[in-house]
């Protein structure tokens, strides 16, 4: 007998998320996950090991409160971002009943958790300026409970229009939850809805430590919403979510100097993304994206080869799924520069 086929039908059709890590590659250059260049020092406690955390440990709740700008009832946090987005699926999605929303291209982790709480997810793809078809929702929300949309989006790296993300709060006022994906916020803060957390009671933001406080191998993420929200979600969750180790780290990270260097690390990353978007520009063929976040989206004559020789160069980028763009997560400037020469080499030679 082979166990496989004891395993639910919609977790043997699954095609699991490819992650970075799980895509492989081997070199030197490593853009492929908007990860951050950094990596920073912490210290590390080891004196509460033997107890148990607590579900939502208070310094870290307060200190991403004060941070965020609101109160510690309107924060829940998770084992990154990506643990919320699952919370909020099954707090609020009745499977095999209700759905979700979502926009393409974006995250791709919305449709794979959705579907593995067998939870049907409908589409509305953006508009050619990759801003939200309102129209087009509207006359999609039947059985929608939530509505996961994400900005800065990645891949394609725009922001979506703070007035379309209202009107979508206002049409679903009653019947579903708003789900802003800011996980690239920290890199462009005055785009954040946050402020729209007291006037709208449907609106959920999630957060994370991932992107720009360079701690993506911390797991810890953030959930923003009305206390209501929270309440349900912590019914939901894992009786000791987050590791002990974790909150500390977490909590120094947030600290004002903690806070200070990222803010300084934020910098240093949107000088380089500039850096690279002008010397990719200058290339003939090549059109590269207004990018808010730790990432660029560009588009080659020929994303596949210049890929492909990227790859066996040592320089490891990921290839979108839309047509022939390349996304290049933001390095430090040196990973930038041999980047932008390699790709001038290959265009010019060709
Ligand atoms: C990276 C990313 C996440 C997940 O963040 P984690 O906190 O590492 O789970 C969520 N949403 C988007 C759009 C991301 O790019």
């Amino acid at each position: 007998m082979t166990v496989s086929k004891l395993a639910r039908k919609t977790v043997r059709e699954l095609t699991p998320y490819q992650s970075a890590r799980r895509l492989g590659g081997s070199g030197d250059i490593w853009l492929n996950a908007n990860e951050s260049p950094f990596a920073n020092e912490y210290n590390i406690k080891c004196d509460r090991l033997n107890r148990y955390s607590t579900c939502q440990p208070d310094e870290l709740i307060q200190a991403y409160a004060d941070y965020a700008g609101i109160k510690k009832e309107q924060v829940l946090t998770s084992r990154g971002a990506d643990e919320g987005i699952e919370l909020l699926i099954r707090a609020f999605c009745e499977p095999n009943q209700d759905s979700i929303l979502y926009c393409p291209p974006t995250y791709g982790m919305y449709a794979i958790s959705a579907e593995t709480f067998d939870v049907s997810a409908k589409t509305v793809p953006l508009t050619a300026d990759w801003q939200l078809d309102l129209a087009t929702i509207r006359d999609n929300l039947n059985g929608v409970k939530l509505i996961f949309v994400c900005s800065p989006n990645n891949p394609t790296g725009n922001l979506l229009n703070r007035q379309d993300i209202e009107a979508l709060l206002d049409m679903t006022a009653d019947d579903a939850l708003v789900v802003v994906d800011e996980a690239y916020i920290d890199f462009c803060p005055e785009a954040s809805t946050v402020d729209l957390l007291d006037r709208y009671t449907n609106l959920v933001i999630l957060r994370t430590l991932s992107k720009a406080f360079a701690l993506a191998g911390l797991r810890c993420g953030f959930t923003l919403a009305n206390p209501e929200v929270i309440e349900l979600l912590l019914k939901v969750i894992a009786p000791y979510p987050v590791p002990v180790p974790v909150t500390d780290i977490a909590v120094q990270a947030l600290s004002p100097a903690g806070l200070a260097k990222t803010k300084f690390q934020v910098l240093d990353l949107n000088a380089n993304r500039a850096y690279l978007q002008a010397g990719l520009s200058m290339l003939e063929g090549v059109t590269v994206f207004d990018g808010y976040g730790n990432y660029l989206l560009v588009k080659f004559p020929d994303a596949d080869a210049l890929f492909a020789a990227l790859w066996d160069h040592g320089i490891i980028l990921r290839r979108s799924p839309i047509e022939n763009c390349i996304r290049i997560s933001i390095g430090n400037r040196d990973e930038c520069e041999k980047t932008l020469a390699f790709i001038r080499e290959q265009l010019t030679q060709n």
